[in-house]
């Protein structure tokens, strides 16, 4: 079965963070923390609907006007989301251009800045007709957990501590349908766009019972339809699978109150990318910074039970010990030492 999301890392551990996530079917993606952005290509930032900040420590912002340079002069609605102050930092990065000439662009750029809290969201826009000044006052949201939910995913974030808020995130995918195509020629099936509606209805959870009319059209035309009852199709043409989760946990201290929060987020995730700062005889150093371990994102790895770790951002101070660091995390995720 082939998962919806690839995400990968956009720099190399020593460089500044950031996972792009492009959808497998679709000209979108979403990302993680809004580094340097320069290994990406213009299609591809152009792809992105939603930038999730962790903070706005300099490696992790960084990429901001990298982003607002190339979707500028364009039609487009991006949404951006960060902890607290967010909206004041991206309200600092709009108002160091000059914009007296924008509001003629033909295109519009709108900007949601989403600022998340420990139980609310504060949701601002900025739009390029109105030289990007606030749209009003930020409309209050209730945060519980979720910062986005469309059919097929959704986004969940919990607060860290990393001296200032920092957040976790983790994308998880519903459940993927996969059709066989064996079971649509047995029943004389065709693919075509009945299978968008019929995978929406498992979605939806649409009543077994009912039933489901497949129908062929040309230009508006029907050509041919046939029903069927919706659990029978289901069941002959159909397999639903788990969906994937992925979990990307950037900077937090190793304090247990956190470690708690991170397990929890991470559970069960096909892949976790965990930032792991510090080798454990730096420990001392790293709780001073804020920041992890190797062996502590190992562990978090471990007690989640994820599938697969990703160990990445190092500290400088490694340069050419990358190996020691992925050991250290791969040695505590598979035998817990
Ligand atoms: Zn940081
Ligand atoms: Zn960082």
């Amino acid at each position: 079965m082939r998962p919806s999301f690839h995400p990968k890392l956009i720099n190399d551990s020593f460089s500044d963070p950031g996972l792009f996530i492009p959808f497998l079917f679709e000209k979108r993606a979403l990302l993680f923390d809004l580094g340097d952005l320069s290994k990406l290509s213009a299609r591809d930032i152009l792809k992105i609907s939603h930038v999730f900040v962790t903070h706005t420590h300099m490696d992790h912002f960084i990429g901001f006007d990298a982003l607002l340079r190339l979707l500028l002069g364009r039609d487009k609605e991006i949404y951006l989301f960060g902890p607290s102050d967010f909206i004041q930092k991206v309200e600092a990065k709009l108002s160091s251009y000059t914009w007296n000439l924008i509001e003629n662009y033909e295109n519009t750029l709108s900007i949601h800045a989403v600022e998340v809290k420990r139980d609310k969201m504060l949701r601002q826009r900025y739009s390029s007709r109105n030289r990007f000044n606030p749209d009003g006052a930020p409309q209050e949201l209730l945060f519980a957990g979720n910062l986005l939910s469309e059919e097929h995913f959704s986004v969940n974030a919990v607060i860290l501590d990393h001296k200032i808020d920092c957040i976790g995130l983790t994308l998880k995918e519903n459940f993927s349908i996969n059709i066989i195509k064996e079971g649509l020629k047995e029943l004389g099936l065709e693919v075509g766009p009945w299978l968008r509606d019929f995978k929406k209805a498992i979605y939806e959870e649409a009543d077994p019972a009912r039933n489901f009319n497949v129908v062929w059209k040309n230009k508006n035309k029907i050509i041919q339809q046939k029903d069927f009852n919706f659990c029978d199709l289901k069941e002959k043409i159909a397999i639903i699978s788990q969906g994937q989760k992925i979990t990307y946990i950037a900077d937090m201290i190793g304090s247990p109150e956190n470690i708690t929060k991170a397990v929890d987020l991470a559970q069960d995730s096909n892949i976790l990318f965990i930032e792991s700062a510090f080798l454990d005889k730096d420990k001392d150093m790293a709780q001073r910074k804020y920041h992890l371990t190797a062996k502590e994102a190992g562990l978090i790895a471990r007690m989640s039970r994820v599938k697969e770790l990703t160990p990445f951002h190092f500290s400088p101070r490694y340069f050419g010990q990358e190996k020691e660091l992925i050991q250290e995390a791969m040695t505590a995720f598979q035998s817990g030492t």
